[in-house]
C-alpha cells in the first residue's frame, strides 16, 4: 500500500489488463454478458426484474435438465451454493457420506461437519474418481445415512466422477444425493432429473462464463419434502430455503407475489440471463460437444509438446486439464511468463498437486480453438519446443463441425 501523505484510495480509474482466462475459473466473460450487466439497475422487486428472475429460473432448469421448481441462483459464489445444499438437507446428528477426491470434496465434508452432521468420508486418491462401489459399501455400513455428497467435476484435479452411477447406489438406499456441479454445468453432460440428483449447485463463472458471484442451485421435490420435515430450523438465516423461496417463487398463500428476503445482485442476474441466452442459442449439447472437441485439440497439441495429462483418459474433464509439469521446468516461471508476456492465465496445482500439475481450463467462452492454439503457441516459445500449434491447427481443421 502507498502510505504517502497525499495518497487517495481509489482515485485512479480502473486499469484492467486484457486477459485470456484459461485457469480453473473464472472463465472469459463474453462482451455481451458484460454489456447486459451495464444496463440500468432497477428495483429488485420491480415487475420487469421479477420477469427476468423467472426467465433465469427457466434457463437454469433447461441447463440443469430438470423440472425442479426450486431452481434459482443463490446470490453468492459457488461455495454458498454448496453451503445452501448442505445446511438445508442436513440436520445436527444426521449421518452424511461424502466422497472426497480433491479440494472441493473436502470442502463439502467440512460444510457437513459444521452443519452438525456425522460425516463418513469415502476417500479416493487425488486424480481418481469417486468409486460408486465404495459408496455402496458405505451405504451398507451406514444404513441410516441421510445424504451422500460428492463432486461431479473435481476442478482441483481435473477428474470426472460417474454421477449417474453414484446416484443409482443412493436410490437403492433411499438416500438423498447432493452433487457439486460447479464446473460441470454447461461443460459436460449433467442430467439432474435423468440421474435423480436431489440437491445440485453450480457457479456462474465456470462453464456458464458469467461473472463470479452467483450460484445456481436446484432442489428436487424429495429434497423439498426433507426440508419441510426438518426437526430444527436451518442454522443459516440467509441460506434457509424456506425463507428464500418467497423471493424466488410466488407464494402459494397470500395471493402470490414476491416478498423481500435480501436484495438480489440485480445486474449480476442480468449477466446470468445473457449467459443463459448464449447457452440456449448454441444449444446445451452443442456446448458439451464444443468443450470435448476443444479439449481433444489441446491434447493433440500437448502431445506434440511432449507434455502429458495427469488424469487417465477414462475420467478426464474436458474443461479442466491437469498437465504434468515436466522435470526441470519451473511451475511459477511458466505461469508467470504466460501471464506477463502472453496475458494468459492458467492455474497452479492445489494442495498436494502444487508444483506437480498445471490446471488448464477450457470453460465456457474460453473453450475455443483459437485459445488452444494461442496457449500452445505461447508454450512452444516458453518451453522452446515446436510442433504443437501445427498439430492443433490440423486437428481443428479436420474436426471442424459439418455445416
Ligand atoms: C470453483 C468451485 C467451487 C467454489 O466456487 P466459488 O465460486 O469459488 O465459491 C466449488 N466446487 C467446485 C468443483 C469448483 O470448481
Amino acid at each position: 500500500m502507498n502510505d504517502s501523505a497525499n495518497y487517495a484510495p481509489c482515485a485512479k480509474p480502473l486499469e484492467i489488463p486484457p486477459r485470456t482466462l484459461l485457469g480453473p475459473g473464472p472463465s472469459d466473460v463474453a462482451p455481451r454478458v458484460l454489456q447486459a450487466m451495464g444496463q440500468p439497475t432497477v428495483g429488485h422487486l420491480d415487475p420487469s426484474f421479477v420477469k427476468i428472475m423467472d426467465e433465469v429460473k427457466e434457463g437454469l432448469k433447461s441447463a440443469f435438465r430438470t423440472r425442479n421448481e426450486m431452481t434459482f441462483p443463490v446470490s453468492a459464489p459457488g461455495s454458498a451454493g454448496m453451503e445452501s445444499c448442505v445446511v438445508n438437507l442436513l440436520e445436527p446428528g444426521d449421518t452424511a457420506i461424502i466422497g472426497v477426491n480433491g479440494v472441493f470434496g473436502n470442502r463439502m465434508a467440512e460444510n457437513a461437519r459444521r452443519a452438525g452432521a456425522h460425516v463418513v468420508l469415502v476417500e479416493s486418491p487425488w486424480g481418481r474418481p469417486v468409486d460408486p462401489a465404495r459408496i455402496r459399501e458405505a451405504l451398507r455400513a451406514n444404513p441410516g445415512a441421510r445424504a451422500v455428497g460428492f463432486v461431479h467435476a473435481e476442478t482441483s484435479t481435473g477428474v470426472c466422477s460417474d454421477a449417474q452411477a453414484i446416484a443409482a447406489e443412493c436410490h437403492a438406499h433411499e438416500c438423498l444425493v447432493i452433487v457439486d456441479a460447479v464446473t460441470s454445468l454447461g461443460g459436460i453432460p449433467l442430467e439432474v432429473d435423468g440421474w435423480g440428483l436431489d440437491a445440485v449447485y453450480s457457479g456462474s463463472q465456470k462453464c456458464l462464463s458469467c461473472t463470479p458471484g452467483l450460484s445456481p442451485v436446484s432442489f428436487s421435490p424429495r429434497a423439498m419434502a426433507r426440508i419441510a420435515a426438518r426437526r430444527s430450523p436451518v442454522q443459516s438465516w440467509f441460506l434457509d430455503l424456506s425463507l428464500v423461496a418467497g423471493y424466488w417463487q410466488d407464494s402459494e398463500q397470500g395471493g402470490g407475489g414476491r416478498t423481500y428476503h435480501h436484495t438480489a445482485p440485480v445486474n449480476a442476474v442480468y449477466g446470468l440471463y445473457e449467459s443463459l441466452r448464449m447457452l440456449h442459442e448454441e444449444g446445451l449439447e452443442a456446448a458439451w460437444a464444443r468443450h470435448q472437441r476443444v479439449h481433444e485439440g489441446l491434447c493433440v497439441g500437448l502431445e506434440a509438446l511432449g507434455l502429458e495429462l495427469a488424469v487417465p483418459a477414462s475420467c478426464r474433464l474436458p474443461q479442466l486439464n491437469a498437465v504434468k509439469i515436466p522435470e526441470g521446468v519451473s511451475d511459477a516461471d511458466v505461469r508467470g511468463r504466460l501471464l506477463a508476456e502472453y496475458s494468459i492465465e492458467i492455474g497452479a496445482g492445489l494442495g498436494p498437486s502444487r508444483g506437480e500439475i498445471w490446471r488448464v481450463g477450457l470453460m465456457g467462452s474460453s473453450a475455443s480453438p483459437g485459445n488452444v492454439v494461442r496457449f500452445l503457441g505461447a508454450m512452444e516459445q516458453i518451453l522452446d519446443r515446436s510442433g504443437a500449434v501445427h498439430a492443433a491447427d490440423a486437428f481443428f481443421d479436420h474436426a471442424r463441425p459439418a455445416r
